[in-house]
């Protein structure tokens, strides 16, 4: 029997080892791959209306493609799942926000589930995987009350989630990379390290938007945090 009760709730925590401030070197990058430090995405869930939907899954080590280290990410996320009563067979949806391994890799551990993705990141999709990605659209919603949101810069087809719901105080923005953490928000810095970045303008128009439609941010690689500082008085209380 499911404990799960939130609408939205936060599996895993994404961390991230380059702060805002630094520059990228071979030394971050030792200290990714060594370490593990600044690995695997935030993982969130979804329960909206009979369906159970996983946002990004979390992938650590990302650079490490062994079996070992797929078989460790795969019973770390089934054990996040039975905490919540719940098994990878349950899921019915999957979005990834956008294909870097950090946030899609070990997708496979849903394979019952529909995956979806924006419709222009399909492009991105590793060929393997091409014909089980669906492509949604700008303002086009994946669940009753959660509706993709194009969130470009960070990719060209990065995008992020907004779940909305009439009487409910908060909207909860599922960010992926398009906000990185709050301490990078509070830099004013965006995420532009990959090879495949796309366009810093687009980046920060993202940010603006995801702050002005969302009252919580549930950022790729950090904590969650509100938007503004009322944000928590309209109805959710302020226990931490
Ligand atoms: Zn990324």
């Amino acid at each position: 029997m499911p404990v799960f009760t939130s609408d939205v709730q936060i599996l895993k925590t994404g961390s991230c080892v380059v702060e805002p401030y630094a520059v990228p070197s071979p030394m971050f990058i030792g200290l990714k791959r060594q370490l593990g430090i600044g690995g695997g995405s935030t993982v969130s869930l979804v329960h909206d209306a009979g369906e159970l939907l996983v946002v990004d899954t979390g992938f650590d080590w990302e650079s490490d493609l062994s079996p070992e280290n797929r078989e460790k990410h795969v019973s770390g996320l089934c054990r996040t799942l039975k905490q919540v009563g719940l098994e990878p067979g349950d899921i019915t949806r999957v979005f990834i926000t956008h294909f870097h391994q950090d946030h899609y890799g070990g997708v496979e551990l849903f394979s019952q589930a529909r995956w979806y993705c924006h419709r222009q990141a399909l492009s991105d999709c590793p060929d393997h995987y091409k014909d089980r990605f669906l492509g949604l659209d700008d303002d086009e919603f994946i669940t009753s009350h959660t509706r993709m949101m194009a969130t470009p810069g960070h990719t060209r087809g990065h995008a992020s989630l907004l779940w909305s719901r009439e009487g409910s105080a908060l909207r909860i923005a599922l960010c992926g990379d398009a906000i990185v953490n709050l301490p990078w928000l509070m830099s004013n810095a965006v995420w532009r390290h990959n090879a495949d970045f796309w366009d810093e303008n687009a980046a920060r128009a993202s940010v603006q938007r995801l702050l002005d439609a969302a009252d919580v941010i549930i950022p790729g690689h950090g904590e969650a945090f509100f938007t503004r500082p009322d944000a928590d008085a309209a109805g959710y209380g302020n226990t931490p």
